[in-house]
């Protein structure tokens, strides 16, 4: 999956333009930049790739979150629905806002189960967070129904899934905003970055401001002159982070049709294990293919399952022992050990997490397995895991 896996010349070349003038900063020093804008580069590349009016790069996909929070009027007390598989990130920024992460169920598209939002929504719902893990997309199209009929809204978490489109639309442009992470392990690599899409001129507006300080850029070329609309911090990414990720957005179809490939190898060769099914996918086609997700018939085949593939140099995240993926393990959260208290904790409405349960998702999370699709597979590579796989099952029953 990930971009470092093809990290090279366009990247250096991108990163020595911008070392060859010293300009670290996205704003400002327009003299002495020799016109290298990376960061703005790279959000017009986004911006066409996903179709998308507007895009704010930030420092990682956390604060893109963060921003996307803030910018749309996301706040203290507000309840904020989002899965209990996604990474730790998702409920951090609704925290960060001051709000409350409500934890829905998820389905067998291992995302936000949309029939079961119904059951977590009360008066204080203010915006519904489907994550499209691990490449593919949640029932976004129904999600997206909820939240108009119920007046909220819609910010998805598409950091793990760039590329991926539902009937033809790039995830993160169903909702009022949607974010990606750039980080180390995603499909396209900053180092370290994210980015906030949107089609609502204000909702951008917000997010470059409130990502910067509150400056509205209005000030020219003195940054001293921007007025300060909005509160707010620093999630600016640097331009070095930025031209490394610019050569990968370039790269990006190229890494989908190596991916896609590689899955659809492996998944042939394994529809006929015994007892195998695989993760629902709303629209097959969009599936940016990051991972091949499968499910056994119970928890005990799975366990056994996992621990055969990995002796045979097959390892495959089990997400329901995963410390950073599932709520089963997110003690910090369920004991909210925090640095220092936290805005919410004033809210009066925060939920006891240690009593939340989960029965649906425990159910499908504990049967769940999934596989990391590389670029650097050879055939000969795929021959050799398609032969490692079915030794494995052979000792399963
Ligand atoms: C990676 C990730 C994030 C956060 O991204 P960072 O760039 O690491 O801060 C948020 N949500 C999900 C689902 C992720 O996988």
């Amino acid at each position: 999956m990930p971009g470092f896996e093809i990290f090279g010349d366009k990247e250096r070349k991108e990163v020595s333009d911008v070392l060859s003038t010293g300009v670290l900063m996205r704003y400002g020093f327009d003299a002495a930049r020799n016109s290298h804008y990376k960061a703005l580069e790279f959000e017009k590349t986004l911006g066409d790739i996903t179709g998308s009016a507007f895009s704010h790069l930030c420092s990682s996909g956390t604060a893109a979150l963060c921003t996307a929070m803030a910018a749309c009027g996301i706040g203290a007390g507000d309840e904020v629905i989002i899965p209990a598989f996604t990474f730790v990130a998702t409920f951090e920024a609704v925290l960060q806002a001051g709000a409350i992460p409500v934890f829905g169920e998820i389905d067998e598209t291992l995302c936000l189960n949309p029939d079961r939002l119904e059951d977590v929504l009360t008066p204080r719902t203010r915006a519904v967070v489907p994550v499209h893990m691990c490449g593919a997309m949640a029932r976004i199209d129904e999600i997206k129904d909820f939240c108009t009929q119920k007046g909220l809204i819609l910010l998805e978490d598409a950091c793990q899934s760039l590329g991926a489109t539902f009937q033809g639309k790039h995830l993160g442009g169903f909702g009022l905003a949607g974010c990606f992470s750039f980080d180390a392990v995603k499909t396209v690599t900053c180092g370290e970055g994210g980015a906030v899409i949107t089609d609502d001129p204000q909702v951008y507006e917000r997010c470059h401001q409130y990502a910067d300080h509150g400056h509205d850029h209005l000030g020219g070329p003195d940054r001293g002159a921007d007025g300060h609309p909005i509160l707010g911090s620093n999630y600016r990414i640097s331009e070095l982070n930025a031209a490394v990720g610019l050569a990968q957005l370039r790269k990006l179809d190229r890494i989908l049709e190596i991916q896609r490939r590689n899955k659809q190898i492996l998944k042939d060769a394994m529809t006929s294990l015994p007892g195998i099914s695989f993760r629902y996918l709303p629209d097959p086609f969009g599936d940016s293919a990051t991972f091949l997700s499968f499910m056994l018939p119970t928890e005990e085949k799975t366990r056994q399952a996992c621990k055969e593939l990995a002796e045979n140099k097959i390892p495959c995240p089990y997400w329901y022992d995963n410390n950073w993926h599932y709520f089963k393990k997110w003690h910090h959260l369920k004991n909210m050990s925090c640095a220092a208290p936290m805005a919410v904790q004033l809210c009066g409405n925060l939920p006891d997490y240690k009593r939340v349960t989960l029965p649906e998702s425990d159910e499908i999370m504990k049967r769940t397995l999934s596989m990391q699709i590389m670029l650097s597979w050879s055939d000969q590579d795929l021959e050799q895991r398609i032969a490692a796989i079915k030794k494995s099952f052979t000792t399963i029953n």
